[in-house]
């Protein structure tokens, strides 16, 4: 038995755009599925209408379809079509119009772009904080035409190259012989569509940029290089599709006298030889106001004081971190002469046991080189 050629069994037309291949299945389908039509040669007739949709409603299928015909490399030689057995449903039909196996649809919903805004904070702006306004330029749907693009009062045609696909099979002559291959429609670019007249406003692309304030929330303990997401604040969505959201970058400015590492704050407190000696209360700042720390008698240059939880809040509601005193004896340069007078009468009372530590060390080098 000779097959029928399949424009011929949706009575289309060769040239035939994909919906109008769809919309001949659609009602052939209809009037000759074996559940409403219980006439004889009702059902091979369907399954026939079967698969001359399923080849020409697929590009490449078709492409090949066109370039061979029944005889071709391809799947579709044999009676019934790979796949379409009989005793199939509604559902089965139904999966087929509307998008099952089909991807890449120009018009289907896409979520809008994301964005990235580098925000720069003072010190004390990211370890409390705060809520601020962003002007920022983002890209939206049109307001003229909403986003379809054309001039109001008229209309979006389907673009009749790819049938509204957006995909071109364009089938070439290689060395290795035919080659059909899919491309971004040269007519529409890809979109499906095309607009005779365009939108005044945004020139037909259905988008524009405009000036956007959005109102954030910056979380205390953020640090520098960390990135916020606020979730649907990016671009419009495309074709009805949910917005993009923001990326807050955070660039915070360094601090005078605090350094910060993690949740942690270090200060530097320089102290003078007798207060390090004698011991002292010393004010010093924190990020929550001064506090009062004990130097204790006999502290050294370089000696670590923890100040506990007055460091930065955990940006993730972990706690909140610790400041680091970070003591610094200073030596005098400049000196009056009765300051270097009791100096000198400081060190012939003084003996060496307060270098203890380094004549040990070096008893230590000699007993080495000594071999003991
Ligand atoms: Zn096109
Ligand atoms: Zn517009």
């Amino acid at each position: 038995m000779s097959k029928r050629d399949y424009y011929e069994i949706l009575g289309v037309s060769k040239d035939a755009t994909k919906q109008e291949i769809r919309k001949a299945y659609r009602s052939l389908s209809k009037k000759y599925h074996p559940d409403l039509n219980k006439e004889n040669g009702a059902e091979e007739k369907f399954k026939e209408i079967t698969e001359a949709f399923e080849v020409l409603s697929d590009d490449s299928k078709r492409a090949q379809y066109d370039q061979f015909g029944h005889d071709g490399p391809g799947a579709f030689g044999g009676g019934g079509g790979g796949g379409f057995g009989g005793g199939f449903g509604f559902e089965d039909i139904f999966s087929t119009f509307f998008g099952g196996g089909r991807t890449q649809d120009p018009n289907a919903p896409r979520q809008g772009n994301d964005m990235q805004y580098t925000m720069t904070l003072d010190f004390l702006e990211a370890v409390f904080g705060k809520v601020t306004e962003l002007q920022l330029e983002k890209e939206e749907e049109c307001g003229t035409c909403h986003g379809n693009g054309a001039k109001p009062g008229t209309s979006v045609k389907t673009c009749t190259t790819c049938g509204g696909s957006g995909q071109q099979t364009v089938t070439r002559n290689t060395p290795l012989g035919q080659m059909v291959q899919q491309t971004t429609c040269t007519t529409c670019h890809g979109t499906g569509k095309i607009i005779p007249e365009k939108c005044p406003t945004c020139h037909g692309s259905g988008r524009v940029k405009k000036p956007s304030k959005i109102k954030v929330t910056i979380p205390a303990g953020v640090d520098d290089g960390q990135r916020l997401r606020v979730p649907g604040k990016g671009e419009a969505g495309i074709n009805g599709g949910p917005p993009g959201d923001l990326y807050i970058v955070f660039h915070v400015r360094p601090h005078e006298h605090f350094v910060r590492d993690g949740d942690d704050i270090y200060y530097e407190l320089n102290i003078t030889f007798p207060q390090a000696a004698l011991g002292d209360e010393i004010e010093v700042p924190t990020v929550d106001g001064h506090v009062k720390l004990k130097i204790p008698a006999g502290t050294q240059s370089g000696e670590k004081f923890r100040l506990r939880g007055k460091g930065v809040k955990n940006v993730q509601g972990f706690g909140t971190g610790n400041q680091y005193v970070i003591v610094n004896v200073v030596t005098p340069k400049k000196m009056s002469e009765k300051q270097k007078e009791l100096l000198r009468e400081f060190a012939s009372l003084d003996d060496d046991s307060n270098l203890g530590y380094s004549s040990s060390f070096f008893d230590k080098l000699k007993r080495t080189f000594k071999g003991e």
